[in-house]
């Protein structure tokens, strides 16, 4: 694979010739890709946005159906074998039935996950199963009306715990429930949470709150640590942790609760970073790959796409992205500089 003359290409890095699938310098090899399929939202969690929403993408400046397929289909060529559809909120893309269904026809097919809010799913977890969708991760910080409300700044609870339902009736199994914890907003109910989740067979994780809000507020000395809702969780259940060995690349540290077998999961993202096993690669609703959440820098591949680059040239542009990964995500860390994009238009 050799030049690249694409005028847009912004970050110029190479893997070495004969590159095969997505390492990094490091050892590691990407094969998990986020794609955020939208920026937009339909909630304004604190974490993550102002109330007032952000400057959404236009959708010339966003891949359409044709492009973002083709580029995924270049990342499963590297090697991706799974796919993870977010945003934004990725149910508001209208062709989303339609981008999971030619997704799952490539080959080899990739395993197909969509991290969603659940506002929606309710009419759409059954089409999406159809058309070849595997899983879902549903983000719910709080079953409390009044919480969740603060916290997303709309009244919809009652919505995701119908798609959530749906998503069950529909096969998409685990449902997996993500949860972020705010002080003095919900760190008093993640027990709550827990139990509720226990009661319908819902798999729930917990995620420290990371430096991608678009306001960056983050402030680490008001963030619930894992250790923190570790322990509000054991003031209600017995929690086993079990060997770290039985991880792998994923982040979450699991525990058995009140003796197994359901587990819950603690993601401790800023305290204890799982870097050193990350295998994530990253695509975004405007056709920039990013090796990192937290990188400064992405490779653009839309322009290039849209200027007659060939799949073997973005797959070089894809690789030279890879190889230059960070060994870690740095926060905490006195040069650690929170990236210009925010979660919502990264893709969580
Ligand atoms: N709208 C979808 C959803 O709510 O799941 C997908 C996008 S959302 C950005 C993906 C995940 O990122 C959610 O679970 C959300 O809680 C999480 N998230 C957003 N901002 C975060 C932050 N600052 N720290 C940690 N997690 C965050």
């Amino acid at each position: 694979m050799t030049g690249l003359p694409f005028p847009s290409v912004r970050a110029a890095t190479r893997a070495p010739e004969g590159t095969v699938g997505l390492p990094d310098q490091l050892g590691r090899v990407a094969r998990d890709l986020r794609v955020s399929v939208t920026d937009r939202c339909n909630l304004r969690c604190r974490y993550c946005m102002p109330a007032e929403g952000l400057p959404w993408l236009a959708k010339p400046d966003m891949l359409t159906d044709d492009e973002l397929v083709r580029v995924i289909g270049v990342f499963v060529g590297l090697g991706v074998h799974q796919i993870r559809l977010t945003g934004g909120e990725p149910m508001l893309r209208r062709s989303l039935v339609d981008v999971v269904r030619r997704v799952a026809a490539l080959e080899p097919r990739p395993r197909i996950a969509m991290t969603t809010n659940g506002i929606g799913l309710d009419r759409l977890a059954q089409p999406l199963a159809d058309a070849g969708l595997d899983r879902v991760n549903v983000s719910l910080d709080t079953i409390d009306p009044q919480e969740f409300a603060d916290l997303t700044r709309r009244d919809r609870l009652h919505d995701v715990e119908l798609g959530l339902k749906a998503a069950s009736a529909a096969g998409l199994t685990p449902v997996k429930v993500n949860a972020v914890a705010m002080r003095g907003i919900n760190d008093h109910s993640v027990a709550d949470l827990l139990q509720w989740c226990l009661d319908r067979g819902y798999e729930l994780r917990f995620i420290e709150q990371m430096p991608l809000d678009a306001q960056h507020g983050w402030d680490a000395s008001t963030m619930i640590s894992s250790e923190e809702i570790r322990d509000r969780l054991a003031e209600r259940f017995t929690l086993t942790p079990l060997p770290a060995a039985d991880r792998g690349s994923a982040p979450a540290e699991l525990f058995l609760v009140d003796g197994g077998p359901v587990t819950v999961g603690i993601i401790a993202s800023v305290t204890a970073p799982f870097c050193a096993a990350c295998d994530r690669t990253r695509l975004t609703a405007d056709g920039q790959v990013r090796n990192c959440l937290f990188s400064q820098k992405e490779t653009d591949l839309l322009g290039p796409m849209r200027e007659g680059a060939s799949d073997e040239q973005l797959a070089a542009l894809i690789q030279g992205e890879m190889w230059r990964k960070a060994p870690g995500h740095g926060i905490g860390t006195a040069d650690f500089v929170q990236p210009d994009r925010p979660m919502s238009a990264i893709g969580g």
